[in-house]
């Protein structure tokens, strides 16, 4: 591993300790028969679909996986046997690619219904569905009012089957007064009352991590565990709701982001530096060249405000964030020298840079920060 890192000039570690920490957390927490589904869009939040994939399963703690997309749908079933659930939209005319055994997709349109029902007919085969509804959120969703009969439509069609219901919160990550998502609940708990005549055993899910942490009533039958699994709070509130309750256990970061020195070198006082010369040294200064910039993830607007660790110690980044290129200054580090290991997310030492710190001083939040990390990062796991 370190040799492979060595030759590497940035790379992802991914903890698998971590990883299994988390899922264990939510884990003890989860009534027997509710599923844990571990939402691994965007290239599972930056960290990598098949590292994560591949921990998750090794774990055993993992019951589903949920995608946003078909493409993403197909590379995870790949890489597990296990149910996965299309949180997102499958056009119509790729909507055959999503009969598979392993694939579940979330519905909301009767012409995408009629259309999938009726490609799987053709296969010989039945594809579970679950219907969005909209308690709130406005974004996809059928009308509460209309659940019903959309639930007649998909259980009068040969080829697909209702297995659940699902919703999702509009506000319970920005805020710590929680009554816009109690009445989402109560909803949705009036939806389930109406459909489950028709559907039998239903699977309804709700909650995100957010929920999940704090409202065990909101686990239902399953959660939609995404960036909590991956070590890392929904937002400070959900952090300081999350303090106060019994349960309290901490996250545990699964990702680091290093990188190595790619030039140290003596730069006068009064030199610019960077693109815009928006920075002037003030003193001699050892300036350490990071070869990762906005193109690999790392936020532009942390131009001569954000940091980058290395031996341990916090390295104000100096002059303009360029498409692969960051500059930070060495000079209170001693002995930085050439192929240094720079921590751009992550813990070195004593000194720690988390996804949250990036994302408060960059003006975002953390889904963000580890969404955009490039793909082209390569992805190691440490720690299995
Ligand atoms: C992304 C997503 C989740 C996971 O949300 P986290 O806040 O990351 O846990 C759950 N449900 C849906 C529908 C999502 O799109």
């Amino acid at each position: 591993m370190e040799e492979l890192k060595s030759a590497m000039h940035t790379w992802i570690e991914i903890d698998a300790e971590s990883l299994r920490h988390n899922l264990a957390s939510f884990r003890a927490r989860l009534p027997m028969p509710t599923r844990l589904c571990l939402v691994v869009k965007a290239n599972a939040y930056g960290h990598g679909v098949e590292p994560i994939v591949s921990c998750a399963l090794k774990s055993g703690l993992v019951d589903w996986f949920a995608v946003h997309s078909l493409p993403e749908a197909r590379q995870v079933v790949a890489l597990t046997e296990l149910p996965v659930l299309v949180l997102g939209y499958v056009p119509i005319a790729a909507i055959d690619q999503a009969i598979h055994p392993q694939l579940r997709l979330t519905v909301w349109n009767a012409a995408t219904v009629r259309a999938l029902a009726a490609k799987a007919e053709a296969c010989g085969t039945v594809v579970p569905v679950h219907i969005k509804v909209e308690t709130g959120t406005n974004r996809h969703g059928v009308l509460p009012g209309d659940v019903v009969d959309f639930a007649r439509l998909i259980t009068s069609l040969p080829g697909i089957t209702l297995e659940g219901l699902s919703t999702h919160y509009a506000n319970i990550e920005d805020t710590t007064d929680y009554s816009f998502a109690a009445r989402q609940t109560e909803v949705m708990e009036e939806v389930r009352r109406q459909v489950s005549p028709l559907g039998g055993d239903l699977i309804v899910h709700t909650a995100c991590s957010a929920a999940a942490l704090l409202f065990p009533a909101t686990h239902h039958d399953l959660i939609r565990l995404g960036i909590a699994g991956y070590g890392l709070w929904p937002s400070r509130e959900t952090l300081v709701s999350a303090s106060s309750l019994p349960e309290f256990t901490p996250l545990w970061p699964v990702l680091s982001w290093r990188a190595r020195l790619s030039q140290v070198k003596i730069v006068a006082a009064g030199q610019f530096i960077g693109y815009g010369l928006t920075y002037r040294t003030t003193r001699t200064t050892v300036l350490g060249v990071v070869p990762v910039g906005y193109a690999e993830g790392y936020p532009r607007n942390l131009s001569n405000t954000g940091h980058a660790v290395v031996r341990g110690t916090r390295a104000p980044i100096r002059g303009r964030v360029c498409m692969n290129i960051i500059m930070v200054d060495l000079t209170d580090i001693p002995g930085a020298t050439l192929e240094d290991v720079v921590t751009l997310i992550g813990r070195d030492g004593d000194e720690e840079i988390g996804a949250a710190t990036l994302a408060a001083q960059s003006g975002t939040i953390p889904y963000e920060i580890v969404a955009r990390l490039s793909s082209s990062i390569p992805r190691c796991v440490t720690g299995a």
